[in-house]
Order: structure tokens, then sequence, then C-alpha cells
């Protein structure tokens, strides 16, 4: 039988003397009484503000620093990072409400996702977010609803790029693709866009997510200024944003090694004078949804029974797939591996068994843990994944089995 190697827990994992994990400063035990139940999300205020700390440090100065909501939806989450990025990316009707409700000024939210609905469309000009494009018949569609509601609407044009991301975790460009409009197509649809009642801003190119080398990052931000450069030649007007994306990956399995922040910093440095260069007015946005809340949270629930199935020990708890698709390795992964998992009141303890940790929903995909080295648990004991504050509870099919919705919590 293989076993894992134990992923390395986070720098986070702090505990205290009767080992526990400590989380924003409080003993995991204490910190579920107060919550009152398990299973739950807990996002860190101190780490979220630390990870923009990095980020201010290794990017140079004049790159705005953009929050894509989807990775984390909560409202105290975008509420406290809505004094600390420069703008927010939305891809709903809702996002976009949660994304007003604090502070940031709407000229730095912007709206991009294939599929906007008419009513998404009034709202958003009506707010007068930026509409980030994804095809022509929503360029048509936005120009349409904007002389309708006598507003001009804000556009910037979505591009697929015919360049792919190397060891990017999830492809967003190259080939065929539904999000944005192919780069050849481009100079057309620009030209069109001269008679249309609309005002174009720019270019939003992104080109991958989860991507852990510094040196495939760089390149695609080259590839994209080259890009950006390019289309501006044929723009309708002076182009006043360019988004080129994000992809910022964090580790989350046995081998990887975290993103080199300060290389990232060194390779845009490089590239944003090319930019500059060509575009003297344009704002130059990245845009960030993991990178930032992903390290910041963590999931956990409790053992509610253990036992011996044949050569294996399960610890069965009261959380699941249906609050954390992603450490069930149902959200994207291919070859399904561990994320970092501990026992969060046994944090000091021998790892002397080898145990699979899965959830309460009777599907044999409900895997929150396989095969991992665990010290002896018992009922009660406190199960937590780590790297859990992106793609959690928002990735997850929260209403399968009709299970309680997980608690989150910003401390
Ligand atoms: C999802 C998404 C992001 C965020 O991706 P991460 O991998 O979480 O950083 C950024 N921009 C766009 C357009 C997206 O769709």
């Amino acid at each position: 039988m293989t076993v894992d190697t134990h992923p390395p827990l986070p720098a986070m994992a702090e505990t205290n003397k009767e080992g526990c994990l400590v989380f924003a400063g409080i003993p995991l035990p204490l910190l579920a009484q107060r919550i009152g139940r398990t299973p739950f999300f807990a996002y860190s205020r101190q780490l979220l503000t630390a990870r923009i700390e990095q980020l201010r440090q290794a990017l140079p100065s004049d790159v705005h620093l953009s929050y894509a909501i989807k990775a984390n939806p909560m409202p105290a989450v975008v509420q406290h990072l809505s004094h600390l990025v420069d703008g927010f990316d939305v891809a709903s009707a809702g996002e976009m409400k949660v994304a007003l409700d604090t502070p940031m000024p709407v000229e730095n939210v912007s709206f991009a996702g294939p599929g906007k609905r008419l009513e998404e469309v009034s709202q958003a000009i009506s707010a007068g977010v930026l509409l980030n494009v994804e095809s022509e018949n929503e360029l048509k569609a936005v120009a349409a609803e904007g002389t309708r509601l006598g507003i001009k609407p804000r556009v910037a044009l979505r591009v697929n790029p015919g360049f792919e991301v190397k060891s990017s975790g999830l492809r967003m460009g190259g080939g065929a693709k539904p999000f944005g409009i192919d780069a050849e197509q481009m100079p057309e649809i620009l030209d069109s866009i001269k008679a249309m009642n609309v005002r174009f801003e720019g270019f939003q190119i992104f080109s991958g997510s989860q991507i852990l080398d510094a040196s495939s990052l760089r390149q695609a931000q080259q590839e994209t200024a080259d890009l950006a450069i390019e289309l501006s030649k044929v723009a309708p007007g002076d182009v006043r944003v360019v988004n080129i994306g994000g992809g910022f990956g964090i580790p989350y399995f046995p081998g990887e090694r975290a993103l080199d922040l300060e290389a990232v910093g060194v390779g845009l440095s490089s590239v944003i004078p090319r930019i500059r260069a060509g575009l003297a007015n344009a704002k130059i946005v990245v845009e960030l949804g993991r990178y930032i809340v992903g390290e910041a949270g963590i999931y956990v629930c409790r053992v509610v029974d253990r036992k011996d199935s044949r050569d294996k020990t399960y610890l069965v708890t009261d959380g699941g797939l249906h609050h954390h698709l992603a450490a069930s390795g149902n959200l994207g992964q291919v070859i399904r591996r561990n994320f970092p998992v501990a026992v969060g009141n046994r944090m000091t303890s021998e790892q002397n068994e080898t145990v699979d940790v899965v959830g309460c929903l009777c599907t044999p995909i409900d895997v929150l843990a396989r095969q991992v080295r665990l010290p002896a648990c018992q009922v009660g004991d406190f199960i937590v994944i780590f790297q859990s504050g992106a793609y959690g509870a928002t990735g997850s099919p929260v209403n399968f089995l009709s299970h309680p919705e997980p608690v989150e919590v910003l401390v």
C-alpha cells in the first residue's frame, strides 16, 4: 500500500502547549466553541493583510492589484480587502452586490465572465461598472442596453490569446475557449466599436490559473504585454486599462513549492516599461483570487465515527465534499492528491496511523484525505484542512444531500 508523505503544513500552523492549532491567535477548541458548531471555514484577517503586503513589496508600485471575488465572496472578507486592494473583479450580479456594498469606488470594479444575462448587463451599466466583454454578441447586447438606458457603458474587451501558459493548473487561453474574443478576431471587432454606443477602455487578457513557476508566469506576461501593445494600435480610442490577468498559484500537494514572488516582481518590472512605452496612459492591472485568499483559510470538521473495514481505517467526519469539493479532488484535479491536513487538537502527537478521512455523504468520491499519516484519532477530534481560503465553500455543491451549510468566519 502506498502512503502519501504528509504534505508540508503551512507556516500558519502555530500550536500551543496543549498541542492545539492556534488560528488567528485563538486555540482551535475555543474557536470551535465560539462558532458553536462544525464544520466551518475560518479566514484570518492578519494573513490576508500580510499577503497583500507581500504583494505590494514584490510587485512594481504602479501595478494595480485587483481581487477576483469568485475565489472567496464572503462579504466580510471582501470588505476587509476593500481597504487593501485597488479594485475588484466580479463574475455575477451577486458578486457585484458584494463588491458595491464595500467602500471600493465603482470605477475600480470590473465584471467579467461568459454568459452574462441581460439583467446583469443592465445592472452593471447602471452601476457604472467596467464590463469585460466576452464575445461579439455580448458587445452588441451591452451597446443596445446602454442605448435603452441612456448610459454609455464602460467596456473592455477580454481577449483569448493565441498562446498557452506552460504549467498552468487551469488553461484559460489558447485554442478554442468559451472565454474572451479570439485575438485574431479583435481588429475587426475593435473597428466595429467606433460606431457603437460604448466607452472603450481597454483590454483584459487572462491566460491561466494556479501557476507556481515564476518563469512561466513571466513568459505569459511578456506575451500578454506584446499582444496588448499590438491590439492598441487598432484600438478605437485611448487605452486606459490593460488587465494582464494573474494566475499566481499556491502550493497544495507534496512536492509543490511556493511561487517565487520576488522573481515574479522582477519579471513584471521588465514587462511594465514595455507596456508603458506603447501605452503611456494605461492603468496596468493584475487580478488575483486564489493567491490572495487561499492560504489565509482553514476548513475544520469533526470526527463522528471511526471504523475499520478490512485493511483500512476510516475517520468519518461531519464535513465533506459538499463544503470542500476542491479538497475531495473533484474540482478540476486530474489525479486526486491530499490537501495539507492535520488533527487540530493533536498537532504535536506522533503520526502513527494511516487512515482515510471521509465525509458524511453516501458516495465513494467523498474523501477529504486518502491514506494519510495522522495521530491516532478519536470521535470528537478536529480535522483541519489547510489552504482552504479559496474555492472552498463557494466552489462546493452545498445542497448535495441536504446537510447544513458550513459556517464561515473571519477572525
Ligand atoms: C477566476 C478568475 C481569476 C482568479 O483566478 P485565480 O486563479 O483564483 O487567481 C482572475 N481573473 C479572471 C478573469 C477569472 O475568471
